[in-house]
């Protein structure tokens, strides 16, 4: 086993927060993953996993064993029902990829959800969702490491407490590692297109038949225009989560904000978009030092270059108190602030 000391996490978070891991193991295998927690038992030390850093603010440096899983390897195995497959991906797989190869197998089911960052065994901790399609959807089960016991064991799709970006492994961080994911998939094509801008974009595309492949690219192309890509300005993606209020709550704020964008839930409940409540206390494209709001999407926060993770939780904490000031409403962190 690998063990770096002093290792910079810069290459290993979106945000290119600059600091350092007190230990970083590169795990591939589940006999590397008890040793590295073995490892950060005997130095006395609490670990971290990172996937790709994605969905993680870094304050400073982490005082940890910083476990990078890179675990591989996709199995499919036809036993579900009628039409349906079963895929299990090792949590170190990066997401995209595996939706792709999903798609090439002609298994259908994550299309949507084609261009998130990140990897497999992350997409369950906030279960992750885009474009009317979230993880639980398509999750069969799960298998998990538990460090406190050393136990392996199988968690079911109902055992996992999801929510809109919420699920038990980020109400209780720490107790469980996602080892591998296993999607119910299918193999007949149900293309989901109602959600904002996917047919428009299919038709731009001069699509001739909307096919699950055909929406997949939709969605890259639409995120591709929408998002900054990591890669030239660092983001942890949506940083903040959408909030959701019930209608009478609702029914208050348009009274005074009419224009105010929203989603309905259900009959109880509405989703408030919080980069419009953003945009509307003029934060759009403005910056606190390095740490700076997206100027195409105010829900995104974005290191201009050398922007701490304390300058990005200072930035945070400005645009949620403004926020709250104006339309009554707390807006809550989407990354784990680490
Ligand atoms: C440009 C951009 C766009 C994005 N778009 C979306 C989107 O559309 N929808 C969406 O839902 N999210 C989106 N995200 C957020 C991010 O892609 C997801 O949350 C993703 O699942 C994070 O994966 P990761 O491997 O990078 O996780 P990390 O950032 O490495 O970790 C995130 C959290 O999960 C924990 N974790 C990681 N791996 C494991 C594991 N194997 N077992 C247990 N815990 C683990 C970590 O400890 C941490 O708490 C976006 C991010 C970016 C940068």
């Amino acid at each position: 086993m690998k063990i770096e000391e002093y290792a910079s996490l810069k290459p290993y978070n979106t945000l290119a927060l600059d600091a350092n891991a007190r230990y970083l193991i590169i795990v591939t295998s589940l006999d590397l993953l008890c040793e590295a927690i073995h490892f950060a038992n005997a130095k006395k030390l609490p670990y971290l996993v990172l996937g790709e850093g994605s969905n993680i603010l870094l304050r400073g440096n982490v005082d940890k064993v910083v476990i990078l899983m890179r675990t591989e390897g996709v199995s499919i195995d036809s036993k579900g029902h009628d039409s349906e497959v079963f895929v299990t991906a090792q949590a170190g797989e990066t997401w995209h990829p595996f939706v792709q190869c999903c798609l090439s197998k002609g298994l259908y089911g994550i299309e949507n959800l084609s261009l998130v960052p990140g990897t497999v065994g992350a997409a369950p901790v906030q279960n992750i969702g885009a474009y009317g399609v979230e993880l639980a959807d398509v999750l069969h089960s799960l298998q998990v490491y538990a460090p406190e016991s050393r136990e392996t064991f199988e968690l079911m799709r109902e055992d996992c407490a999801f929510g809109y970006r919420d699920s038990l492994f980020k109400q209780r961080q720490n107790t469980w590692i996602i080892t591998a994911v296993t999607l119910r998939l299918s193999i007949r094509p149900a293309p989901k297109t109602s959600y904002g801008g996917i047919l428009e974009e299919l038709d731009a595309m001069k699509a001739d038949e909307i096919t699950p492949s055909a929406v997949a690219e939709a969605i890259c192309r639409l995120r591709q225009r929408k998002l900054p890509d990591p890669a030239v300005l660092p983001n942890a993606g949506s940083f903040f989560k959408n909030p959701v209020i019930t209608q009478a709550q609702f029914k208050r704020i348009q009274a005074e904000f009419p224009t105010i964008v929203h989603y309905v839930v259900n009959d109880q409940q509405i989703k408030l978009a919080a980069g419009w409540m953003i945009e509307q206390c003029g934060w759009k494209g403005k910056r606190l030092n390095d740490a700076g709001v997206h100027t195409h999407q105010a829900l995104v926060l974005v290191n201009h270059g050398h922007a701490t993770g304390t300058d990005i939780l200072a930035l945070a904490e400005e645009i949620q108190g403004q926020v709250k000031s104006r339309f009554g409403i707390r807006l809550d962190i989407e990354p784990t602030v680490a």
